[in-house]
This record gives C-alpha cells, sequence and structure tokens, in this order.
C-alpha cells in the first residue's frame, strides 16, 4: 500500500473524497524520513471546474492554456472531458498532439511566432493561429498559407495581475488595416481573439473587449471575410475564494455575446482559460529543512528564517513570475498561540531565493510540514532544478465515486470534440500497471485505502 502512495506521477484513486490536507497529512505519515516537496493534486477539483465551466458559459469552448501547467495528467484528464488546448509554441503542440488530441482542438495562440513554428504546425495540421501585426502576416503567409488567422485585439487589462497589452494585440485602426491586409494577401481571417489579461478580477474588460471584436468582425465581414470565431483569451480567475468573481464574469460574458453574438449566427466562441482550471487543484506540502534564530538589532525581539526544500526557482517562481504572494498552512499540531516574526527562505544558495520576507508564525522546527493552497498556475511550468534541487512532485488524488459519475455524465452528454478514449490511455513507461475499465481511463491503477 505504501508503494501505491510513494511511487512518483501515481494517481490514488481513494474510496471517499479526501481534501488535499488529509491527503498530505496521510502520505507525510507514510513517508516518514522521506520529505520531498510534493503536490497534492484533487482531479476533482479539475473536473468540477471544468463542470462550472461549461454551466456557467455554455456557449464557450475552453481551450486550456497548457503554458499555465503542463502537467501531462492534466492535459489528459481535459482532453478526456472535451476540452481544446491553447498550444504557445512546437513543443506544446507536440505534447498534446502527442496524447492523440486532433489538431482541430489546437490553437496555436501565440502572435509572434517562430518561422519554423508556422511550419511545424502546417505539417500536422494545426491550422488557427493567431496574429497581430503585418510581419507575422508576411511570415505566415511564407510558411502556412492556407492558416485560419485570428486577428488579436489590444484590451484595457489595467486590472490584471499579469498584463500582456504592453506586448501583444492590435488596436482598432491597426486591426482594420491589417483585415486590408490581409485581403490583399488572400490570407484567411476566420475571427478575432483577444486576452484581458492574467487574473482579471473584473467583467468590464471582457465586455469591452467582446464590443470592440463585433466592430472588427463586422468590418472583416463587409469586406468578404467569413467572421466565424470569436476567442475570449484567458484570463479568468482559478484559486479558491475566487467563484464569485468567475461568476460574475461568466454572466457579464453570456450577456454580451447573447447580444453581440446571438445563437443563429453561428458564431464559435472559444476561450483560453489556463489559471481558471488548475490553480486551486495544487497544494504544495514542502518540508522545512533548516532554520536560524536571530535577535532584532531594534526590539531586541527573537525573529527565526526558516529554509524549506522548494523555492523561487523550483515551483515558487510564481513569487517571482506571476505576483503571486503565497501563504503558509501549517497541520494543528504544528499551531501554538506564540507566534514570532518570519521569513521563509527556499533551498539555492541564492539570496533572491525568498517566498515570504516577513510573517507572524508559531516556533516551526525542522522537519515540520508547511503547505500551501493555490499553486497549480505557472508553478511547475516554469520551475527549474537550480542547484540540483527538485521542486514539488505531483501525487493525484480523486475519488473513485466522483470519477464513476464524472465518466458517466461525460459518456452520455453531447461531446464538442470527437474523442477516442483509447489514445489517451497511460502508455507502458507511464505505467506497469493494466487499466480497469471502470477506472480513470488514463490513470494506472493505483489504489489508497481511506
Ligand atoms: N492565452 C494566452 C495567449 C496567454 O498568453 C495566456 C497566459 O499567458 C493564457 C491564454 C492563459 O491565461 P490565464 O492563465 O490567465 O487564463
Amino acid at each position: 500500500m505504501k508503494m501505491h502512495l510513494i511511487k512518483e506521477n501515481a494517481i490514488v484513486v481513494t474510496k471517499t473524497a479526501h481534501t488535499a490536507e488529509e491527503f498530505i497529512q496521510k502520505k507525510i505519515e507514510l513517508l516518514k524520513d522521506e520529505v520531498e516537496p510534493f503536490f497534492a493534486v484533487d482531479l476533482e477539483d479539475i473536473c468540477n471546474k471544468h463542470i462550472r465551466w461549461l454551466t456557467s458559459m455554455p456557449r464557450v469552448t475552453p481551450h486550456y492554456a497548457i503554458k499555465c501547467n503542463d502537467d501531462i495528467n492534466v492535459i489528459k484528464l481535459l482532453a478526456y472531458l472535451g476540452a481544446g488546448f491553447d498550444c504557445a509554441s512546437k513543443g506544446e503542440i507536440k505534447k498534446v498532439m502527442d496524447l492523440g488530441v486532433s489538431a482541430d482542438r489546437i490553437i496555436y495562440a501565440n502572435p509572434c511566432k517562430q518561422s519554423s513554428y508556422i511550419r511545424y504546425a502546417h505539417e500536422v495540421g494545426v491550422d488557427v493561429m493567431t496574429f497581430d501585426n503585418e510581419q507575422e502576416l508576411l511570415k505566415i503567409k511564407q510558411c502556412h498559407s492556407n492558416a485560419k488567422l485570428v486577428l488579436r485585439l489590444v484590451t484595457d487589462d489595467s486590472n490584471a495581475v499579469c498584463r500582456f497589452s504592453m506586448k501583444f494585440g492590435a488596436d482598432m485602426n491597426t486591426a482594420r488595416k491589417l483585415i486590408d491586409k490581409a485581403q490583399e494577401l488572400d490570407m484567411e481571417i476566420i475571427g478575432v481573439s483577444f486576452h484581458c489579461g492574467s487574473g482579471q478580477m473584473t467583467s468590464k474588460a471582457f465586455v469591452d473587449a467582446i464590443q470592440n471584436a463585433r466592430m472588427i468582425m463586422n468590418y472583416g465581414n463587409k469586406l468578404g471575410f467569413t467572421m466565424k470565431l470569436l476567442d475570449l483569451g484567458g484570463g479568468f480567475p482559478g484559486n479558491t475564494g475566487t467563484e464569485e468573481y468567475f461568476a460574475e464574469i461568466a454572466s457579464a460574458v453570456n450577456a454580451t455575446i447573447d447580444e453581440h453574438f446571438p445563437e443563429n449566427e453561428n458564431v464559435r466562441i472559444i476561450a483560453e482559460p489556463g489559471r481558471y482550471y488548475v490553480a486551486s487543484a495544487y497544494t504544495l506540502a514542502t518540508n522545512v529543512i533548516a532554520s536560524r534564530e536571530m535577535i532584532d538589532p531594534e526590539t531586541g525581539a527573537v525573529k527565526y528564517m526558516y529554509y524549506i526544500n522548494d523555492g523561487v526557482y523550483g515551483s515558487f517562481n510564481c513569487v517571482l513570475y506571476d505576483h503571486y504572494v503565497p501563504e503558509p498552512c501549517l497541520f494543528d499540531k504544528n499551531k501554538s498561540n506564540d507566534s514570532y516574526t518570519s521569513s521563509i527562505w527556499g533551498p539555492t544558495c541564492d539570496g533572491l531565493d525568498c517566498i515570504q520576507t516577513s510573517i507572524q508564525l508559531p516556533k516551526l522546527e525542522i522537519g515540520d510540514w508547511i503547505y500551501w493552497k493555490n499553486m497549480g498556475a505557472y508553478t511547475i511550468s516554469a520551475a527549474v532544478q537550480f542547484n540540483g534541487l527538485p521542486f514539488g512532485k505531483p501525487l493525484y488524488f480523486m475519488s473513485k465515486q466522483f470519477w464513476t459519475s464524472v465518466k458517466a455524465a461525460f459518456q452520455t452528454a453531447p461531446r464538442r470534440y470527437h474523442i477516442d478514449a483509447s489514445i489517451l490511455r497511460l502508455n507502458s513507461t507511464d505505467c506497469s500497471n493494466e487499466v480497469e475499465d471502470d477506472m480513470l481511463p488514463w490513470l494506472p491503477e493505483d489504489f489508497a485505502e481511506d
């Protein structure tokens, strides 16, 4: 039984639902002295996000942005559930297609692409791709002349955590000129995309962007293009506690698309959510590997520095790149009423490797575990093993009962894409066990006791 929980990349199908905290505690008990960092990945949470998406915005087909977290099991799960994919490079396209996802489920959503990658997209049949400038149009003409182009518009992303509009997107005038140019070059533009910035908390940016898209698509249609795709981009919040913001955005999006893109026009509407799907599903467990007691020279108070075994070069790169402020959580046994000003540092030899500069914590001991919620977005996809140090490895869990009901629901629900379940099974390098029919179709046969 122990082996199932310890095995890297194992998926633990539990008899009843677990919280991430329970799952982590169970694993820690089993691991004893083995203290490498790990993620508890709640696959139910990802399924629930998908169900919430489909019920909140039934007209919008999600294309998961794998840059956010390219964990192969997340891709497989979402592929199985019928999502499409937003890929940003040859590598991402290959990763998704190697799992058996067909080219028509992929949008190559990077407005500035390397020529050889455009040629690769052409070779493998990925035709839908974004652009936002004339040079890109000329490049695509040379490398993939029958590409189906999606013109990316600039947005007001001033309320987002991570902004993109300083780098990508055509303004309204430029967009019209690009449509003129595409006509001159005999290129096909099929629609418009935008991105309201990652971690967008207001619906207004989406409403304004959809209205702008409508104007640009009207312009294109007048020139003789058939504008039939609207791509809402990413930006939808995904942390636990942001459900209300998501609901507000979804309801504004629904109202605006119904007004400007009524169903009878048959415009296909997609989006490229990344963090929405994965942020809350990943909880990172880290171990205190060293500590230092200090006296504050000004106040004389005792302060502590803690060193844990994952840091900003690893899973916590979100602190640097994603403006994330992770909050440490402790198990009850570590909680006492005394608290001290503390800082939390990663394991590398770099002074930049700081996760929390100042926080009140009870006194921790070497060997204590700290866990961190909402660690699924822009964490492992950008992590490196600087100083030869590993970062958190994902360990997945899901209750069998839940999966059975989800699978039944998705088998009878009309799929937006055809899915051949057999290609989503794990290949022999991923899994030494056979897969049972009533289990996750792509997962190894790993059971844990409750
Ligand atoms: N689409 C594009 C083109 C992006 O650049 C990104 C993020 O960088 C996303 C989608 C995903 O955004 P989010 O994770 O905020 O949903």
